[in-house]
């Protein structure tokens, strides 16, 4: 099943119909009928599906089709053809972070069938995590409004198979520089977008040392304060042009517990109180706008108990972890759903060129659904 999904492109840019159908039609060779959420084109889609009796108390299994790109990346195999190598890891994009988990999930169909159920199990795969969590809102609140409630959330990204508990919550924002074009050699005309934006980044970097000293001994996640990234810079059309526009797309993570909303308000009172002013100064025409390109809610460890509870109890394990990355669990949460992470492979592979899952981390997995499925069996 890995080997199947693996062989789909789903980079993020790309449309995810076709994993999706061939999900589908899986699902329907075993009589298990689902839904897509589809977005707004058309070009990608949601899926969930329910096995099991349409009652209370059930189980999601939630995981992202996407995948990052492997653009410049130096892969030693083809990233989209399963490999596996006398280390016992299965190579590809996507086998860590995380068609391991739906893989599993799916080969464990014929499983969950044979058992006698006594409560729901529910797939809820999305599209577009790895550039916002974008699909997954649709998909989680078409999901509540379908099925009647469920009792926890397992969210199969990458954890060792190690029950996380809590993770930061974290912002994306793109913000424009609008300058105003000028010879290079009169600088006095214009006012360089790509300048004021090199200021805008030295900023983030004071205030990224700032929130490194504000660390908190009451949560593991390393490191463990807010953090801040400029992903991507663009702008600039030639080099003795002073350049009218210039982009970033950048984004910070912030702590389950502090506030999610400070980084994104102290920008907009810097960027409005002193350098959008000075920018102007040099030209009316200038510009800066901050457009918030994506949002996701943090875990906190105290609201997700009883999810805990059965995922220590089908992984053996004895206690938590926090994890600084996001994932959709945020979102699952906001709909009052006790949730966890907990899947195949090591997030350290995730993104990374060769990236794997080894085989015992699969195996692992199988005998958490097994587990499940006894105690759904109960
Ligand atoms: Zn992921």
């Amino acid at each position: 099943m890995l080997k199947r999904l693996v062989a789909f492109d789903t980079t993020s840019r790309n449309s995810n119909l076709d994993l999706i159908k061939y999900i589908q039609s899986y699902l329907d060779e075993h009589g298990v009928p689902s839904t897509l959420v589809p977005n707004a084109e058309g070009t990608k889609a949601n899926l969930f599906a329910t096995i099991g009796p349409d009652r209370e108390g059930g189980i999601v299994l939630s995981g992202h089709t996407d995948v990052v790109p492997v653009d410049g990346q130096p892969w030693t195999t083809d990233p989209w053809t399963l490999t596996e190598k006398p280390d016992g890891n299965l190579y590809g994009r996507g086998t860590c972070d995380m068609k391991g988990f739906i893989a599993a999930c799916l080969a464990n169909l014929p499983a969950f069938q044979r058992a006698r159920l006594k409560v729901p199990l529910h797939f809820a795969f999305s599209y577009d995590e790895e550039i916002g969590c974008l699909g997954a809102p649709a998909l989680v609140e078409k999901l509540v409004g379908s099925v009647s409630r469920p009792q926890a959330v397992i969210v199969g990204e990458p954890t060792m198979m190690s029950v996380v508990n809590a993770q930061n919550s974290g912002g994306g924002i793109i913000a424009t520089f609008t300058g105003v074009e000028a010879h290079s050699s009169m600088t006095h005309l214009g006012v360089s977008a790509i300048h004021f934006a090199g200021d805008f980044i030295h900023w983030l970097n004071e205030l990224q040392g700032e929130l490194a000293q504000r660390t908190r001994n009451d949560i593991d996640t390393v490191p463990g304060h807010t953090t801040i990234n400029v992903g991507i810079i663009s702008g600039g059309t030639a080099g003795n042009i002073l350049a009218r526009e210039c982009t970033l797309n950048w984004g910070y993570r912030t702590l389950p517990g502090d506030d999610p909303w400070e980084v994104q308000r102290r920008a907009e009172k810097y960027v409005a109180e002193l350098l959008l002013p000075r920018m102007r100064a040099r030209h009316p025409d200038a510009n800066i706008t901050l457009r918030r390109r994506s949002f996701l809610p943090p875990l906190k460890p105290e609201e997700n108990v009883e999810a805990v509870k059965l995922a220590l109890q089908w992984t053996g394990g004895n206690r938590t972890y926090s994890v600084p990355y996001g994932t959709e669990a945020g979102i699952f949460r906001g709909h009052g759903i006790p949730t966890v992470i907990c899947g195949p492979g090591d997030i350290a592979q995730a993104h990374q060129p060769d990236e794997f899952v080894a085989r015992s981390q699969m195996d692992a997995c199988d005998a958490f659904l097994g587990r499940m499925v006894q105690w759904a069996e109960r």
